[in-house]
């Protein structure tokens, strides 16, 4: 799990340095980890080493700076927009089309206000989720099928709303490595990269779950 791809604000939690991702993906295919979008998951066996990577809230910079690197390595990718997030420089519908249309980024669902559904009532969670996906859906003209959490935060009954909304998976923070037949498609585990991690942490955290910053 990534946000921001920002080479202009500093490596965090919420950003990472281009220069930093394109080693850890470089890395990742020296391992020979097989890149997948996430509805491809399903359709895979858990014996080979896959890995998606999941980038949320749709920032700008997964176009400027993402997308160069993710076409010169043919790596695919998946972005989980969120229709009104404020506060950062988001992608426009263009790029969006335009990473669509090549063939490399899925596009996922990420609620429209950015919201934790636990706080909210089953109404409107519900038309967060539902419009999240056809807010995504108008604008690559096909069906989105991954559904992300803000702040990874929801409960059984978010998961059925995703599901009856007509998602075929939806990811969440829980820090796990497991076999996708092994996991509720509702309740994906992620693993964070934190901007500011070293090869080692890097490298502890795709075998282990785990680092120690
Ligand atoms: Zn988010």
């Amino acid at each position: 799990m990534y946000h921001n791809t920002s080479p202009d604000e500093p490596s965090s939690g919420m950003n990472i340095k281009p220069e930093t991702l394109k080693k850890q993906i470089k890395y990742l295919i020296s391992k020979n980890y097989a890149f997948l979008k996430i509805s491809q998951l399903p359709k895979f066996t858990p014996s080979k080493k896959h890995v998606v990577l999941t980038f949320d809230d749709g920032f700008a910079s997964n176009y400027t700076d993402l997308f160069p690197i993710l076409k010169k390595y043919n790596v695919p990718a998946t972005i989980y927009l969120t229709g009104n997030i404020k506060g950062i420089t988001t992608l426009s519908n263009d790029q969006i089309k335009e990473m669509h249309d090549s063939g490399l980024i899925e596009f996922g669902a990420h609620t429209m206000n950015h919201i934790n559904l636990t706080k909210v009532d089953d109404t409107n969670a519900t038309e967060e989720i539902v419009k999240s996906k056809q807010a995504v859906e108008s604008i690559t003209g096909v069906p989105c099928l991954s559904f992300a959490y803000p702040y990874g935060r929801y409960e059984q009954r978010h998961m059925k709303m995703a599901e009856n909304a007509g998602f075929s998976t939806a990811v969440t923070t829980k820090k796990q490595i497991v076999a996708f037949s092994d996991s509720n498609p509702f309740a994906l585990p992620r693993l964070s990269v934190n901007g500011v991690m070293d090869s080692t942490q890097f490298y502890l955290l795709i075998t282990r779950g785990r680092f120690k910053l």
